[in-house]
């Protein structure tokens, strides 16, 4: 298959990773989580005691520690520095803070540049909030995936309990809420469905009927 760029947006918990690993490794293609990388840096920030305002600093960071992915027998490792963060960054502590971090223009600056030139040769499918409007507008496939609150909050209470964090379905629901309409209100790059983007609402759909709506897309499209 020709190696063609796959952006897949969405609000927070739409399933957005979960599909897209899958598409990625049935194709052979490279996955990239953007949210991790700016998860990455906001837990730099909070480690390094770095206001969370303090964009030209939390901007240096990630030139002080660059962030890297890793593949494993267990999936994909994530990297800062020489700090593997794969589990730390999913923290609520982190989770809490992302958006704030991810509004600085100076972050998404340095932070879109890598993730372009991680797709500059195609194959990539990259997940994350402004890929098909922002990083990769030419994207052969753009992808929006939608879920009601109460079931994106029900599929983070559930990976939660199984990862063993501590949290309750309504703090989860408005920890959701409030990071969508910050990350939809913000002046850079905000969450907002590419005109040229499929729409999907995933609420009670299967992982394997979401997948196989973004196949039919693909084929769709001719590829
Ligand atoms: O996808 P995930 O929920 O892990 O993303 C964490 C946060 O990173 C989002 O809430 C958003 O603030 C930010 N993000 C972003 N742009 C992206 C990916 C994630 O601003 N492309």
């Amino acid at each position: 298959m020709k190696k063609i760029n796959i952006a897949i947006d969405g609000p927070a918990s739409s399933g957005k990773s979960t599909v897209a690993k899958i598409i990625a490794n049935d194709l052979g293609f490279i996955y990239t989580d953007t949210g991790a990388m700016y998860r990455s840096i906001t837990y730099m920030a909070l480690k390094t005691g770095c206001a969370l305002n303090d964009e030209l600093a939390i901007a240096a960071l990630i030139d002080q520690y660059p962030i890297t992915f890793k593949l494993g027998t267990n999936g994909q490792s994530v990297f800062v520095g020489t700090e593997e963060v794969t589990e730390a960054i999913r923290q609520p502590a982190v989770t809490n803070a992302v958006s704030e971090v991810s509004a600085h223009a100076a972050v998404r600056k340095k932070l879109v540049e890598q993730q372009q030139a991680i797709a500059v040769n195609g194959g990539v499918v990259m997940d994350g909030r402004d890929i098909g409007t922002a990083v990769l507008p030419q994207a052969e496939v753009k992808i929006f995936l939608v879920a009601s609150v109460e079931e994106r909050a029900a599929r983070r209470f559930k990976e939660n309990q199984q990862k063993g964090i501590d949290t309750t379905f309504e703090v989860l629901k408005e920890e959701i809420q409030q990071r969508d309409y910050v990350d939809s209100h913000r002046a850079v790059s905000p969450l907002k469905q590419a005109a040229d983007a499929v729409r999907i609402d995933t609420s009670g759909m299967s992982i394997e009927a979401v997948v196989s709506a973004i196949k039919q897309t693909i084929t769709k499209k001719g590829y």
